[in-house]
Formats: C-alpha cells, structure tokens, sequence
C-alpha cells in the first residue's frame, strides 16, 4: 500500500484566482486607477483623447446604454466600424458586459454583412453612418432580426466631411439609435457578471476570406489575456509606448498586434487613424512621438515612399511591425533603410494571432524570413501528404527548402469557429492548427511562408508557389506589385500567368520574361508564360492580395483574349 503524501498541494485556490480574476477586463481596470491619469486613448483628426480615467468612465457608460437596448451576458454585439475610439469603446463594453463584441470588416458587401448578422445573431448591430447603405440592405436581407442598430457618425465630430473626409453623408437608418445617445449617461449602471471566467468568449473575429467566405473565430478571455502578453514580450510593449494601426482595427493583425488588445491591458496608448493616409502616418509620428507602427507589407511600402518623397523625423519609433502577408527581403532591407532599422514580421492567422516573429536581430540575415517560433508557441512544418495533412511529428526536413505545412499549437487560439464543426474538425487537430500555409524552415527553425495550399499551382506536374515568382518579379525596378496564379490549361494542367501593376509604363512582358529567365533563383517552368498589366490588384481590406480573385480575372482575361502570352 502506497502512503498518502503528507502535503498533497491543492490547487483550487489558485483555479479560482487563475479562472475568475485573471481576465482581460480585470487587467484593463487595473490599468483605469493604477494609470488614471495617463492617455489611453487619442483620436488625432477630430482632438478627443481619453485617459484612463475617461475611458473607464465612458466604458461604464456605454455598457449601461448598451444594457438598456437589451445587450447582457452571451449577447453579441456586431460593430462595423473604422478605426475610431467608439470601435475601442465598444471593445471594452461588451467584455465589461460579458457580452462577446464582434467586429467586422466596413468594406463586406451587404450579402457578406447579412451572413454575419445570420451566423452572429448579434443583439445590437452598429454600423458607421459612412456604410449606412451596407447596413441597411443588409439588416433588409438578413433573416435575424437585430434587437438595436446604434449608428455612429464619427464624421459629424469634426464637420462636413469628417475624420479622413469619409465621401458623401448618408443619412442613418431611420429607426437606429445615435450612439451619442448611449455614452450620455443616466443609464442605470452595470457591473460586470460576477461569474465570468477566462474561458467566456469575448470576440469574435471574421477572417478575411482570402479563400472563399469569411469565417467567425471564437476568442476567450484567456486568449486576450496571452495575446496581449505576447506582444508585451515580443515588441516589448511598455506602458510609455503609443502605437498606431495602419490596418483595420476589426482583424487579429489589427486588434491584436499592438491595437487595443495589448495596449489597453498593458495601459499604453492608442492612436486612432480611421483611414489609412501614410503621409498623414509620418506626420503623427513626429508630431505625436508614435513609438509602433503596425500594418500590412503594402502599408510600408506607401510609407516609405512618403518617407522618400518628404523625410520626417521618426527617431521615436522603436519598431515598425509588419503582419497579414509575406514580407519579402528586399522589402524588409528598404523599409530598413528609409523608415527604422527595427523592422519585426509576425506571421499568423485570425485563428491564433502570430506564432512566429522576426526581429531586428534577425536582420539581414534572415529578411524574407517570418522569422521563429514565438515564446509560448509550437510551430512546425510537416510534410506535404494527400488528404488531411501530416501528423505533427512528420516534419519536413529543416534545410530551407523542404515545402510543408505549417501547424501551430498555441494557446493564443480559442479553438473554435462559429457554426462550422466540419471546419473546425478540418483545421483544429490535436491540439494543432493546420494553417493551411506552405513553408519552408532552416536548421535554426527560421520559418519562410511561400503561399497559401489553395492558391499553389500545379503546372506540368510541378508545383510552383506564387509568393517566390512574385519576389523575383517584384525585383525588377519596373514593377510595382503583381501577383501570380493558374491558368486551367489541357496541356499542362495550369498555366503560369502573372498580374502585374507596373511602376514604369513602358515595362512589357518580354522584359518581364527576360528578367525572369536571367533570375538565378527562378526554374524554368516557374516562368509566367502570359501576363497582363492592370492599375491596381484586388486586395482584402487587411492588405491581401485575393489570389482567387485574380484567378478569376485570368479566366475571363483568357476568354477575351486579353492575356500577353509569351
Ligand atoms: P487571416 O486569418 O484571414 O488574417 O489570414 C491569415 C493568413 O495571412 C495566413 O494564413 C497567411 O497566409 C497570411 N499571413 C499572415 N501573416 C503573414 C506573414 N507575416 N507572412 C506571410 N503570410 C502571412
């Protein structure tokens, strides 16, 4: 017989702190009186700042307005707002409500936005008085019932035309309640659900739908929690930074790459810019002493042309961050050169934030690289295999140039989407997120993203992965950006074609080919064989290029017989 050990630790006291009182709200109102008096948050274009202080008492507000529209616990509240302190506001209202705040993308057509309302079910749904006509069809062709439509008019702040002048006035739908109307007090006053725990989702994110529809990803407390420690640890973001969003607010690489996740619970500052302007960007950070910036690799690419254009000082930034799509090394060197040395790359997913990162003291070295495995993750490249994916111990080989999958096991992942279980079954395996990605890694676990599985092409039974034919085209001065995708073709199954945007008007498909052929790193047969020249690419509203888009647009380009086949 085995005798009891004479101390056996019981961890319940410990479940009960970790599990109630470690969640993402009580971190932020730890941040309303241990920082008071510090700025939290501040919208440049219209001059609203808040402090911590004020933020925690609109929070409040807002939360008793909410509640009185009928929004409580479980309750979701849909926003569809551009980057705007009453987007932060209601980010942290919802949570202070348990409810769970949605936001999502203000550039989804009416048809996308009703999907969101049929899948979300949201209690109260707030638009931006700019898309009201989004909203109104969509609140018309959506089969639930919204119990509050709340609209913003954030461009009524600063007069005619608004923050980033927003284009024409649309009045709002004609039973929606201004939320001037909901932060004005005399509401009673809530206080948050005392039986709240970290596991409660408190966000919901939409994908962006690169590949076909947007998916709803479930975010608990803890998940915020980690996420804004992640950042915390990974920038390192301190309580004296302000950081500044490039993209939208409404997508991890927004939200939580140093948006208001992080710097909320870490008591930071946020700066708010509802439309991207990079010139506007650089000003700001002179202005206002912006210490982070954080987009899209096209975001620096206007940025640092701006910067070209008309230098500013940018000597308080301590790093400008980059996520959402590759970040190739040329690129990665020039943004280096013209806007800061310290230049980090997350690669992630909405699924489970970034979980690799690349940092200044990576660089040069490894500049086209996303960089390691972040401090609480697992990342790993497995073997391509048919069907549903490798086990997670069948790595592809660490010698930079095996292709395979990348997984994930992270707990900055909620593990869940809404109404899908097929889906979720599909990509949530073990413990591991199957992303879905192609990479490659080195001997170090440096990871380097060549695509996406569904946008790779098979052409003449090779594969080629666009993200490599684009680095070398966009190595030529004369192109600007392009993308690259499969042609369906009888003979060789598909065929390479390449969707450039040029930066010099005489640039023609014969230089482009000749560049390519000379290209010591390029195969034959990863050779686009047609091109054609457009002004712009279809891109998502978080910086992607829509590779099935273009995909499209090769099809009926080949059907008119407008694509330059060499
Ligand atoms: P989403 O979840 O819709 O935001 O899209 C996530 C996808 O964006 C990933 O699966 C990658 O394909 C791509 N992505 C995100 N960050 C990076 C990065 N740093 N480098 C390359 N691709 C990225």
């Amino acid at each position: 017989m085995t005798e009891a050990r004479p101390h056996p630790y019981d961890p319940t006291a410990f479940r009960d702190v970790f599990e109630h009182h470690f969640t993402y709200l009580a971190g932020f109102w730890r941040n309303v009186h241990r920082y008071a008096s510090r700025p939290a948050l501040h919208d440049p274009l219209t001059g609203r700042r808040w402090t911590y202080a004020e933020l925690g008492r609109d929070v409040e507000r807002l939360a008793a307005g909410l509640a009185a529209c009928g929004v409580g616990r479980g309750d979701v509240v849909v926003f569809q707002l551009f980057n705007t302190p009453e987007w932060a506001l209601l980010y942290l209202a919802a949570q202070h409500l348990g409810a769970v705040g949605s936001p999502v993308n203000f550039r989804f057509s009416p048809g996308e936005t009703a999907l969101v309302l049929d899948d979300s079910r949201p209690s109260a749904y707030v638009f931006d008085v700019a898309i009201a006509e989004t909203a109104r069809a969509a609140v018309d062709v959506a089969r639930h019932r919204v119990g509050a439509l709340i609209s913003v008019d954030a461009a009524a702040i600063d007069g005619p035309g608004g923050p980033g002048g927003r284009g024409d006035r649309v009045p709002p739908l004609r039973d929606a309640i201004p939320f001037g109307d909901l932060l004005a007090g005399g509401h009673p006053a809530v206080t948050p659900p005392a039986d709240v725990t970290i596991y409660d989702e408190t966000t919901r994110l939409y994908t962006s739908g690169t590949t076909g529809m947007p998916k709803g990803v479930c975010l608990n407390s803890l998940v915020e929690v980690l996420t804004a420690h992640d950042v915390i640890m990974h920038f390192p973001l301190s309580p004296e930074d302000k950081t500044l969003n490039m993209t939208p607010w409404f997508h991890r690489g927004g939200v939580s790459s140093g948006g208001p996740c992080p710097v909320f619970y870490a008591g930071a500052e946020a700066v708010a810019m509802p439309r991207f302007d990079p010139d506007l960007c650089l000003d700001y950070v002179a202005a206002h002493g912006l210490t982070f910036l954080i987009g899209a690799p096209t975001n620096l690419v206007m940025l640092a042309s701006a910067q070209e254009a008309r230098p500013r000082d940018l000597s308080t930034l301590r790093g400008i961050v980059t996520m959402g799509a590759p970040l190739e090394r040329q690129a990665c060197l020039r943004f280096q050169r013209v806007l800061t040395p310290r230049i980090f790359n997350g690669y992630g997913t909405t699924e489970a934030f970034w979980n690799t990162f690349l940092r200044p003291a990576d660089l040069p070295d490894h500049a086209g690289s996303a960089g390691r495995a972040c401090t609480d993750d697992d990342v790993a490249v497995v073997r391509l295999v048919e069907g549903d994916g490798a086990e997670p111990g069948d790595l592809a080989a660490k010698d930079g140039t095996e292709i395979g999958e990348v997984i994930v096991r992270s707990v900055k992942s909620g593990y869940a989407y809404t109404n899908n279980p097929a889906e979720q079954a599909q990509r949530f395996r073990g413990g591991w997120l199957y992303t879905g990605d192609l990479a490659t890694w080195d001997r170090d676990e440096y990871v380097t993203i060549v695509g996406r599985k569904d946008d790779m092409i098979i052409s003449g039974g090779e594969n080629v992965y666009p993200v490599q034919v684009e680095e070398v085209l966009n190595e030529h001065p004369g192109v600007s950006e392009c993308a690259v995708v499969g042609l369906p073709d009888a003979r060789w199954g598909e065929l390479v074609v390449a969707y450039v945007v040029a930066a010099d008007d005489s640039l023609t498909a014969t230089e482009c080919d000749k560049h390519c052929q000379a290209h010591p790193m390029l195969a034959g047969y990863k050779r686009p064989r047609a091109y054609r020249f457009v002004p712009e690419l279809p891109v998502t509203a978080t910086g992607k290029k829509m590779h099935y888009k273009v995909r499209e647009m090769a099809i009926a380009d080949d059907a008119a017989g407008t694509l330059m086949r060499l």
